[in-house]
């Protein structure tokens, strides 16, 4: 599944269709997609995983899931779940969730939970780890209205990187490693960013999928971890088990 700095990157290679008229529109989505023909895009927005195509009164919600992918003024064989033609190029989205979202997007996403937006707010992401201190880190940190954005890869090189076990449970970790955890989350995504546009990505993990540890030359555990159950690379070694 595509992580936040994957739509930002798709964010910014749509740009070019701000403020241009849909002429064309098909696909095989159960919305009633008709609605987009002859509208003017807004703006592009994302929030997490979620891509946001801005009209006047309402919003497309895109949401890549397992399997989705897109191409920009190119096709695929397959059918589009959803194609926009514009007067001077198109783009196609496959497999993936579409939804309509009626009035201003505002009042359906919180900006400050995003770890990659402007308005990302770091003090409200610990006040919510506050309110689930038997909560195992790895589940938190997946928890989409907590860090937006964040998926498998990003937990575990930020755990790896600020040395917690994927394991601790969020109210016994010490505050200074919580918080760090917190800023972690943003950083790396830009990181994340970065090097997936330099399309150098994999050579950057240090955890993930990795099968010793950096630090200690000893092997990496990997288990399916928290109620989740998703996999995590760790050192026993080095990453704190805080219980
Ligand atoms: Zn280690």
């Amino acid at each position: 599944m595509p992580e936040g700095p994957s739509i930002v990157i798709l964010k910014e290679e749509v740009q070019q269709f701000t403020g241009k008229k849909i002429v064309e529109v098909s696909g095989n989505s159960s919305i009633d997609i008709q609605r987009l023909k002859d509208k003017t895009i807004r703006e592009f927005k994302t929030w997490g995983k979620h891509f946001l195509i801005c009209f006047d009164d309402f919003t497309v919600k895109i949401h890549m899931l397992m399997f989705g992918t897109y191409r920009v003024n190119e096709r695929k064989e397959t059918k589009p779940r959803l194609s926009m033609v514009f007067s001077d190029g198109e783009i196609n989205f496959y497999t993936c969730s579409i939804k309509i979202l009626e009035g201003d997007i505002n009042t359906y996403y919180n900006w400050s939970q995003d770890v990659m937006n402007v308005n990302w707010n770091p003090l409200n992401a610990n006040r919510s780890l506050n309110e689930i201190p038997n909560e195992m880190i790895c589940d938190a940190i997946l928890d989409q209205n907590i860090f937006a954005g964040v998926g498998n890869i990003i937990k575990n090189e930020v755990l790896y990187r600020c040395r917690i076990h994927p394991e601790s449970l969020v109210g016994k970790i010490p505050f200074e490693d919580l918080n760090a955890i917190i800023t972690e989350c943003s950083i790396y995504s830009f990181e994340f960013l970065y090097w997936k546009k330099k399309y150098e990505l994999k050579k950057h993990w240090e955890a993930y999928t990795k099968k010793e540890c950096l630090r200690c030359n000893l092997p990496m555990i990997r288990k399916h971890t928290g109620r989740r159950n998703r996999r995590s690379f760790f050192c026993t070694n080095c990453q704190k088990l805080h219980l």
